[in-house]
């Protein structure tokens, strides 16, 4: 079926309430890339709101659908909602689920962002407080993600409390004094897995790191601050408002991360690098 024929039922309550989850997965050479991860972040989604769904036909129907795209570079939708007859906030007892799967290709357009560095804005991290869910209901992102796009930046870093939490749509860390700094994923940061991702590359470096809360005032001592998430992969962030980011390009570290990404990426699926 063509993405522009599908239609979702006005009683579904991702539609009505943005009550649902989704994850985002990369394909790399035609194969699924940490898949498994994914799985297990969607499933505990689902077990967070109570959604019933047996999440693991998950991954047949993600290769099936890959199969018939042929594609080899993509990103893959994944969205599960709940549907009944009537509204009520309550959830539905013997609901219908919608289950949303679909490719787009992906040729990954952040080359030169990873190579420049890019800007960013800070804004009030107004989101609920459970973003260790992946919920679709998105609305305090999209502010945030507008308000970078108005200033001509390539995203928003949340902060709450003088707290930097994440971006609209990715992980944040900073280098400093050789240590990576990470805020620790919990009920305010999702558990990314481009974010564990690095960690594991760090822990086979010996790179430090240091998973504690990252502070506003952090941030001019950071000799390096990148970003993460499963499109752009590692991405450094050379400026926040008006402040420069250590000298102002993507630094050793944030380098250094991304060409062992890259390497790890070429192992696992025999192509890219
Ligand atoms: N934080 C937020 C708020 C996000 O939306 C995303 C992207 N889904 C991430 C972090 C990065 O997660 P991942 O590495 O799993 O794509």
């Amino acid at each position: 079926m063509l993405l522009s024929e599908v239609r979702v039922p006005a009683l579904d309550r991702g539609y009505l309430f943005g009550e649902g989850i989704y994850e985002v997965i990369r394909v790399y050479g035609g194969k699924v890339w940490r898949g498994g991860d994914h799985l297990r972040r969607l499933a505990s989604s689902l077990k967070e709101l109570d959604i019933q769904f047996d999440s693991e036909c998950v991954p047949k129907r993600v290769e099936q659908t890959l199969l018939r795209s042929q594609l080899k570079e993509a990103l893959v939708y994944v969205q599960i909602t709940r549907q009944d007859r009537d509204r009520h906030h309550y959830y539905p007892s013997s609901p219908e689920f919608n289950c949303l799967i679909y490719l787009q290709p992906f040729d990954d357009p952040y080359e030169k962002e990873r190579q420049t560095g890019v800007h960013t804005v800070t804004y009030p991290d107004i989101r609920w407080s459970r973003n260790d869910i992946k919920a679709t209901s998105l609305v305090a992102n999209c502010m945030a993600a507008q308000a970078a796009r108005s200033k001509d930046c390539f995203e928003s870093i949340l902060v709450r409390d003088g707290l930097i939490t994440e971006g609209s749509h990715s992980s944040v860390f900073a280098v400093i004094d050789g240590q990576l700094v990470v805020p620790p994923s919990s009920s305010a940061v999702l558990p990314g897995i481009t974010k564990s991702q690095v960690l594991e590359l760090c822990k086979a470096r010996s790179i430090n790191i240091l998973e504690r809360q990252l502070l506003v005032s952090d941030l001019p001592s950071a000799d390096e601050l990148f970003l993460t998430a499963t499109p752009e992969e590692i991405i450094g962030i050379i400026k926040v408002d008006e402040q420069t980011v250590g000298n102002g390009t993507p630094g050793p570290i944030t380098q250094q991360l991304h060409e062992a990404f890259q390497q790890n990426v070429a192992q696992i699926v025999g192509s890219r690098v």
